[in-house]
């Protein structure tokens, strides 16, 4: 066997599969189109947000690669929500694109155990073992063959891709950065596609869009609103301790009524409204044309203008991602105030591709019908830098640990937002491209950016996945923490002590530390200092991560009953192979849907959409009676 794992495909899923593999010791090969474009930003050239930010915190966590490749080249970060709670509070940057690929490039240099090969992967190489078909290697596009354990395909929007600009459309897997030369576009995967369709699994199509690119020295600055970052910018990595990239500003502008006039004039010439385009795209990042059509009733959409880099003045203008023709982009533009002169250096398009069903992977995202094969990315029906990193993490890692005889390592929904995205992906599947909200996670008051490496940092240790020098920096961290902990549950004083130092607090009589009065609504730290002057010494993240444990102290208490129910029902584990139509009284429609998705435990069969507590009562009196026929 040449390698352990090789992961195909080195865009944001590939690279963090190939590098946690490779972390994990596994001998790794990681294959892509080219080299030059590892770590391409395919859209907008920004990491995180609400949601997407706690990915990148929980990658962080494990060691994964996003989190100092962004802070390395980020230049305006913001953290959103932060008027509201720290549960929903999410990390943004907007990166240098040119800055985001070479430090990918570097951070993948460094990584021991992994190679990285410029070659076209056309297909799998397969052994049939008792009827089954196992991947066993990988085909180039030159004839080669290369044989390894596990293959962790990460493809992206290029399986069968076509792009759309208006009424021309040609295949490709990405359009390049600054031209809309359709010989410069990178090239679809023709043949992995066929092979997965091959395999029998359940595939569909998907759609997604990206505006035009602007040419900055042609837009009129001075006259539109600017806005700033953060100050201090706000890392996303435990282990960076300051951002030292020069940081810019955005401009703001909107669309207009003439805008709106110019889109509806040319909806018949819209790909998505002629059927040229029959996929589904992202609902909640649609493209200018579906906002003007679905919100009928604004006069007018929010334009964020983003410099794609600091040496770069191509302008990224988020907010008018559209699939129109060219000459309409132009047209439109123009009514755009700022916009009126502005040049158009390449313009918007969307591209369809094939994805695979999610539903045909196991929790640890490998392909349920052919051993050895694992899917992370958009591949999966995901969208998303973070959120194709964050499944190219984990099914780097577990094709690493099958290919060492391991078992697989999942996340569960009330530890990372990583084992909701997975659950949601595995067990109900996709119907739109799947992005990640601070919603759909049931338990997010523990489930915060702030303490993801408190949740993983050490369960990625166990895994074999985190390195020294995080191992040294959180244990540092922790015991730092745990200090704190202690000298601010050594100082204390009653309602009436507290009352004489100008703290009013409830009269019970009750002796209270100074943790205990950092949970109080109007108690912050500023307000213990004046009372305990040393408590000034302590470093200002610890403090932050102690006002926020207080705060959610109260509320986590009552989560705690919720994730114990939780996991109650993820430890009654249903057997892989259990014969579902040995379960009387089940109806064709649910033996149907747990037959298809094999759930792992019964909390997972609870999830499926269809699957009634009735139906869940039949499956475990019908595990436990085979139990009891075993064991007697
Ligand atoms: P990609 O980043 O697409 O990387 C795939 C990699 O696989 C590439 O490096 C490619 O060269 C390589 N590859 C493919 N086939 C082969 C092969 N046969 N052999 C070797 N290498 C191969 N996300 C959002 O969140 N919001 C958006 O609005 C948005 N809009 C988008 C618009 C467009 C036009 C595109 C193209 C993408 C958009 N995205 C958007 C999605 C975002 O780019 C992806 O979610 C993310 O890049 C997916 O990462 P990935 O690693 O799965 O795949």
């Amino acid at each position: 066997m040449k390698y352990d794992v090789i992961v195909i495909g080195g865009g944001h899923a590939g690279c963090e599969a190939a590098a946690a593999s490779a972390r994990m010791g596994a001998k790794t090969l990681l294959l892509t189109h080219k080299i030059s474009t590892l770590g391409e930003m395919s859209c907008n050239p920004a990491i995180g947000g609400v949601g997407k930010g706690h990915l990148v915190r929980e990658i962080d966590a494990l060691d994964g690669l996003m989190g100092r490749v962004a802070d390395a080249a980020g230049i305006q970060f913001r953290l959103l929500n932060r008027r509201k709670g720290p549960a929903v509070r999410g990390p943004r940057a907007q990166a240098d694109r040119a800055l985001y690929r070479a430090a990918m490039q570097g951070a993948l240099r460094e990584v021991p155990n992994l190679e990285i090969r410029e070659a076209s992967a056309e297909d799998l190489i397969l052994k049939v073992q008792n009827d089954q078909r196992i991947a066993t290697g990988v085909l180039l596009a030159s004839g080669e063959e290369i044989s390894c354990a596990s293959v962790v395909l990460t493809t992206g929007t290029f399986l069968r891709g076509l792009v759309h600009i208006g009424e021309v459309q040609f295949p490709a897997g990405r359009m390049a950065a600054h031209t809309a030369d359709a010989d410069k576009s990178d090239p679809p995967s023709i043949g992995l596609s066929k092979t997965l369709y091959g395999f029998g699994l359940q595939m569909g199509r998907l759609k997604t869009g990206t505006p035009p690119r602007l040419d900055g020295k042609t837009i009129d600055w001075p006259s539109l609103e600017m806005q700033q970052g953060d100050e201090p910018p706000v890392p996303f990595s435990f282990l960076t301790r300051a951002i030292t990239t020069p940081q810019i500003a955005c401009g703001i502008t909107r669309t207009t009524l003439a805008t709106h006039a110019v889109i509806r004039a040319n909806l018949h010439r819209a790909p998505m409204y002629t059927g040229q385009i029959e996929s589904t795209g992202p609902r909640y990042c649609p493209s200018i044309e579906d906002k003007v059509t679905r919100f009928a009733d604004r006069e007018s959409h929010q334009i964020f203008l983003e410099p794609e880099g600091l040496n770069d003045d191509t302008i990224y203008p988020n907010g008018i991602s559209t699939s129109l023709p060219q000459d309409v982009q132009l047209a439109l533009i123009a009514t755009i105030p700022g916009l009126e002169k502005a040049v158009v250096r390449r313009p918007g398009y969307a591209i369809e591709y094939d994805y695979v069903d999610p539903r045909e992977l196991t929790p640890a995202l490998a392909v349920r019908k052919v051993p050895g094969l694992y899917l992370a990315g958009q591949i999966n029906g995901t969208t998303g830098y973070e959120e194709a990193a964050a499944q190219g993490l984990m099914a780097g890692l577990n094709a690493a640990r099958a290919a060492g005889g391991q078992a697989p390592v999942i996340l569960d929904r009330a530890q990372a937002y990583i084992g909701v995205m997975i659950d949601d992906l595995v067990t109900k599947g996709v119907s739109e491209p799947y992005r990640m909200f601070t919603s759909r996670a049931e338990y997010r008051l523990s489930l915060r950016a702030d303490n993801a490496d408190q949740r993983l940092t050490k369960l990625g240790e166990s895994a074999g996945i985190v390195g020294v020098e995080r191992q040294k920096a959180f244990a540092a961290k922790m015991e730092e923490l745990a200090v704190s902990r202690e000298t601010m549950t050594a100082l204390s004083l009653t309602p009436n002590e507290a009352a004489k130092l100008g703290l009013l607090i409830r009269q019970d009589g009750v002796r209270r530390t100074a943790l205990d009065l950092l949970s109080l609504p109007g108690v912050d730290f500023p307000v213990l200092t004046r009372i305990w002057p040393s408590l000034a010494q302590m470093k200002p993240e610890i403090v932050e991560q102690l006002e926020i444990d207080a705060q959610y102290s109260g509320y986590l208490d009552r989560q705690e009953a919720d994730v114990l129910a939780f996991r109650r029902d993820e430890a009654r584990a249903l057997p892989s192979g259990l014969d579902y139509s040995a379960v009387i009284g089940l109806s064709t429609e649910v033996r149907g849907k747990l037959e298809r998705i094999r759930p792992l435990t019964l909390g997972q069969a609870a999830r499926i959409e269809g699957v009634t507590s009735a139906a869940l009562t039949l499956v475990l009196a019908h595990v436990k009676s085979l139990k009891k026929a075993k064991s007697a």
